[in-house]
């Protein structure tokens, strides 16, 4: 096909089609190739800068430690201001915040959830029931904590948490954010 027959095929494109398209040529140069990862190097400090500043948990609530994250978002305690803003969909996420005793009957639903946040990503276990089952430990129903089947970065004890507290794994988090400085190319990119 000549280039007048290439240009009129892009034209004709669906939206969907052309986004492929674009996603598929760029990304090949800009994201996959050596250009991409020079960029990356550089722009490092920016794209921490901004998740540090952008936390988007999946508030993932199963019992009472999850009115103790409603009232860290509340007005008087404010998570906001951190740039911690709550998301319902894995795909919007990159915090995975589970708070409350996890079912084994549940375990994959929130294994899968994880799976579909994509990179980087992080999961912080939210309470005594999160970090190791609580008062449910040894209950034959109970997952004796979160870090049995998904890697856990940030443990916050208290049963229940207190807002307070909350707010400090907020700031331990952004801390291990600042220094793994993490690039915008994952590992199949590269
Ligand atoms: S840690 Fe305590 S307050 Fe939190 S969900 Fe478990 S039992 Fe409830």
């Amino acid at each position: 096909m000549d280039i007048d027959g290439k240009i009129g095929a892009v034209m004709l494109m669906r939206s969907k089609d052309f986004l492929a398209w674009v996603d598929d040529w760029f990304g090949r140069v800009l994201k996959r190739g050596p250009i991409g990862r020079g960029l990356d190097v550089l722009l490092t400090d920016f794209w921490t800068w901004a998740r540090v500043n952008s936390l988007y948990p999946l508030h993932f609530g199963i019992m009472c430690c999850a009115l103790e994250m409603a009232a860290a978002s509340a007005p008087r305690f404010d998570a906001q201001r951190l740039g911690v803003i709550y998301r319902s969909t894995p795909r919007q996420c990159d915090i995975l915040l589970v708070n409350g005793p996890v079912s084994k009957k549940l375990k994959p639903d929130l294994r899968r959830l994880y799976d579909q946040m994509s990179e980087p990503k992080w999961v912080v276990a939210m309470g005594e029931c999160a970090i190791s089952g609580g008062p449910f430990w040894q209950s034959y129903s109970i997952v004796e904590g979160v870090d049995q089947f998904i890697p856990v970065d940030i443990y916050i004890p208290g049963c229940p948490v207190r807002p307070e507290a909350m707010l400090e794994g907020f700031m331990k988090l952004q801390d291990k954010i600042r220094k793994e400085k993490k690039g915008a190319l994952t590992e199949e990119m590269v």
